[in-house]
């Protein structure tokens, strides 16, 4: 009967694994289409200076509206686009694409205004994704120093020379370095010497809740604290209300993003709020 039991346990075992394979094969070609169709989107969410309650510039944030599934959520389809390489093509479009979107905002007279754009360990590995930077500031004609590219962690973990060639060129072209989800990972402080990171974006699990929690409080605080002390910019990520909003003005924290302010916008209503609507 054990044996039985046993079999029967890895079939299912198995079946389940069969089906997650199969959820994975099908996510994957369907992303593959989306790239290929044009049929991905970005959505940009405006980065606030705490100080003035002024809209410094956005974060592009990918959307995968699927035909039958509706919306998939980069959390489940940037996994796949890494593990099946497709990460390139994607992080190549939506670089593309930001900054054209950034140049609509100049030339409608929001010089000032900053564009941040996401990048993955993975678009690291081959170092295509310096030739693609590159290519879409010249076409797009934009001031290096106007495009902001998010890292996390992970990312100087992977192959440390590498990586560190590549950051080196792109900081030479004048683009900024931010370290996103700051604290979730192994937060290494000689990473931000190193790499020569502009800003410092504190992770939402500390934000969220540090009014009832006095650690995550404790934690949101010293980083700030770091980060100016070390001459860095500082963004607090996830802000949903006032009094968080109040506490990280008080402590000096640069920069904000959050429901708060804004959620991710599609960009005819960025530029609605742009305009002051
Ligand atoms: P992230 O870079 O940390 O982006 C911030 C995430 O927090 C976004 O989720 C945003 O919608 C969400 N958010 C902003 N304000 C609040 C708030 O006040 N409360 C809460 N609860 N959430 C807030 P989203 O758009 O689902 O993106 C999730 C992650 O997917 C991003 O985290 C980023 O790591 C990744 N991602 C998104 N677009 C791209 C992309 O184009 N390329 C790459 N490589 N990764 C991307
Ligand atoms: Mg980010
Ligand atoms: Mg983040
Ligand atoms: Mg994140």
């Amino acid at each position: 009967a054990a044996k039985r039991e046993g079999r029967a346990v890895y079939q299912f075992a198995n079946a389940a694994m069969n089906a997650a394979a199969l959820e994975r094969l099908q996510l994957e070609s369907g992303l593959r289409r989306a790239i290929e169709t044009n049929a991905l989107r970005l959505e940009y969410q405006p980065l606030v200076e705490l100080a003035s309650g002024r809209i410094v510039g956005a974060e592009a944030l990918c959307r995968w509206d699927h035909p039958k599934r509706g919306p998939v959520p980069p959390a489940v389809f940037i996994p796949v686009a890494e593990d099946s390489g497709l990460i390139e093509a994607l992080g190549g479009w939506v670089l593309r694409t930001a900054t054209r979107q950034l140049r609509a905002w100049h030339d409608a007279g929001h010089a000032e205004l900053m564009m941040a754009v996401n990048l993955s360990a993975r678009q690291f590995q081959r170092g295509i994704v310096l030739q693609q930077v590159e290519d879409a500031l010249v076409e797009a004609d934009i001031p290096a120093e106007k495009l902001e590219l998010e890292l996390t962690e992970s990312v100087l973990l992977h192959d440390g020379e590498a990586v560190m060639a590549v950051l080196r060129r792109l900081k030479a072209l004048g683009v900024k370095l931010s370290m996103d989800d700051f604290g979730t990972g192994y937060s290494s402080l000689a990473y931000l010497r190193r790499f020569k990171f502009d800003k410092i974006k504190i992770d939402q699990s500390f934000v969220r809740d540090m009014i009832d929690d006095p650690d995550n409080a404790a934690i949101v605080r010293g980083i700030i604290s770091l980060a100016l002390s070390l001459g860095l910019d500082v963004l607090a990520e996830g802000v949903e209300d006032e009094t968080v909003a109040t506490r990280l003005r008080h402590w000096q924290c640069t920069f904000a993003q959050g429901y708060h302010f804004a959620r991710p916008m599609r960009p005819e209503a960025f530029i609605e709020r742009l305009r002051g609507g």
